[in-house]
């Protein structure tokens, strides 16, 4: 009689499926459970506490850029979008409901869009919300860990337990945000670079040599925070997201190859610039600018003084100053197997940034691979690998089967895909268009094959 009992306990446990984070992956894998008909407990403890990046009440929240990147569809990033909308993603779709002018980039109004994903899922019937921080795992529950790279001290701690010693510590940056009618639009114009897309979206700030010298000089003898690494295991930057700071302190020159780059943004007489610096649109409004590329780390103090010191930002007002965070990320290649399962308890899945993707896109596309999986998982189904030749499949592959010893988190992007295993030589802009071609196509055949919208 106590067999049968648990036998029903433990059928009736597997029906029903736990997400740790209403972040971009767990709203996604949320949104797909729900779909398919299964009942979901999303726990979430913004509400009670947030964390030092967190704004807004509402799921989903971008706490960095607005944007989810390239809508070309020739880059990888724009592919793993398409791919996505294969599957209804909550978040693509909410982002391109929400959208606000952004040249080729896919940006938003993060606030009407984080509104937006929230709203879909408090209405649905099968999800079923709790504001408090997960803490306790349970082996006979099915449960999605989706709580990302800056998950609870409590939940970090219990993690840290379950997979022992291979999870580690990162960094990562976000930059200031400053009032539109506070930067001076007689020194800066709107254009974007190489006057791509339709409408003027960027806001750039012309530097000449002395102008950016000065600035420089200031920048990289200014103040940091003091983040006490020595209680850190792994301290690296993500290339991608780098101080501002930092990158100056590379070379003299670094910044007009990076985030300063002048390249086709000339001055209206046709005049070229040494350096500058770009402001993109934040909300839907348009009365707040974030700094493009400028992550940073320095006091924000420091960070008025010489930020002002970019011409047209001499009375800037910021919003937001720059921080820098710590990134949880657990050691996948050696804790998980291709479905983003926890190789030592089935039950056990991770989702989002956790697992050693990165960014927003990226997150949600980890949340919609384990929550087809969970699905399949639930119902005695064989659990499935997306194609390596896709980009969804591409990232999935690259968590688990990177060296465990340097394993760092990563973007989408065409260096992951499967090769092309083509003799021929191509220019640059063929090939992406072979990937994409490939990628499209062998997920639909994956869609078909396994029978999976
Ligand atoms: C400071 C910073 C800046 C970033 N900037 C960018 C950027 O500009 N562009 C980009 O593409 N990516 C950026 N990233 C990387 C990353 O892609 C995003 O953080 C993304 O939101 C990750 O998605 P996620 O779903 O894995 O985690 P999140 O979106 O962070 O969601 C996790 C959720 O889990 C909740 N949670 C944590 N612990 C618990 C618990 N114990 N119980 C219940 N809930 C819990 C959190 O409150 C959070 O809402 C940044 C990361 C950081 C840390």
């Amino acid at each position: 009689m106590l067999l049968f009992f648990y036998f029903c306990y433990n059928k009736l446990m597997k029906k029903q499926v736990n997400i740790i984070g209403a972040g971009l992956a767990g709203c996604e894998a949320a949104w797909q459970l729900a779909k398919k008909g299964i009942s979901v407990k999303l726990f979430e403890m913004k509400g009670i506490k947030k964390n030092p990046v967190q704004k807004l009440n509402t799921f989903a929240e971008l706490v960095c850029s607005n944007s989810l990147r390239s809508n070309d569809n020739k880059n990888a990033i724009g592919t793993l979008k398409e791919e996505m909308m294969f599957f209804d993603s909550l978040i693509i779709q909410s982002a391109i409901k929400t959208s606000i002018p952004g040249g080729q980039s896919l940006t938003v109004d993060r606030e009407q869009f984080s509104k937006c994903v929230t709203e879909t899922l408090i209405k649905n019937p099968l999800i079923n919300y709790y504001e408090k921080e997960f803490l306790d795992f349970n082996d006979n529950e099915v449960t999605i860990i989706a709580s990302g790279p800056l998950t609870s001290i409590g939940l970090q701690n219990k993690i840290s337990k379950l997979v022992g010693k291979d999870y580690f510590y990162f960094f990562d940056a976000v930059a200031p945000i400053v009032k539109f009618e506070s930067i001076n639009m007689d020194i800066c114009f709107k254009k974007n670079r190489y006057d791509k897309g339709e409408s003027k979206d960027y806001i750039n700030c012309p530097m000449n040599e002395i102008e950016y010298k000065n600035f420089y000089d200031e920048l990289i003898k200014a103040e940091t925070i003091d983040l006490h690494l020595s209680d850190e295991t792994n301290l690296k930057f993500f290339e991608g997201c780098m101080p501002v700071e930092a990158m100056a302190k590379r070379g003299y020159k670094t910044l007009t190859y990076g985030p300063l780059k002048p390249a086709g943004l000339r001055n209206d007489d046709g005049t070229n610039n040494f350096a500058v610096v770009q402001l993109r649109q934040d909300n839907a409004k348009d009365s707040l600018y974030n700094i493009v590329g400028f992550q940073t780390n320095l006091k924000f103090a420091e960070q008025k003084r010489v930020f002002r010191m970019i011409p047209g930002l001499e009375n800037a007002e910021f919003i937001r100053y720059g921080v820098m965070h710590k990134n949880n990320f657990i050691n996948s290649p050696i804790l998980l197997n291709s479905y983003n399962q926890l190789k030592s308890n089935n039950n056990l899945f991770f989702a989002g940034q956790i697992t050693g993707v990165e960014g927003y896109v990226e997150s949600a596309s980890s949340g919609l691979i384990a929550a087809i999986n969970v699905y399949r998982y639930i119902n005695n189904l064989d659990l499935i690998s997306f194609p390596k030749t896709t980009v969804m499949g591409s990232l999935q592959n690259y968590i688990i089967s990177t060296d465990s010893d340097n394993f760092q988190p990563m973007k989408a992007n065409w260096g992951i895909v499967e090769d092309l295993k083509i003799e021929q030589k191509l220019k640059k802009e063929q090939k992406k268009e072979l990937y994409y071609n490939r990628a499209i196509k062998d997920l639909k055949e994956f869609i078909d094959k396994y029978d999976l919208i």
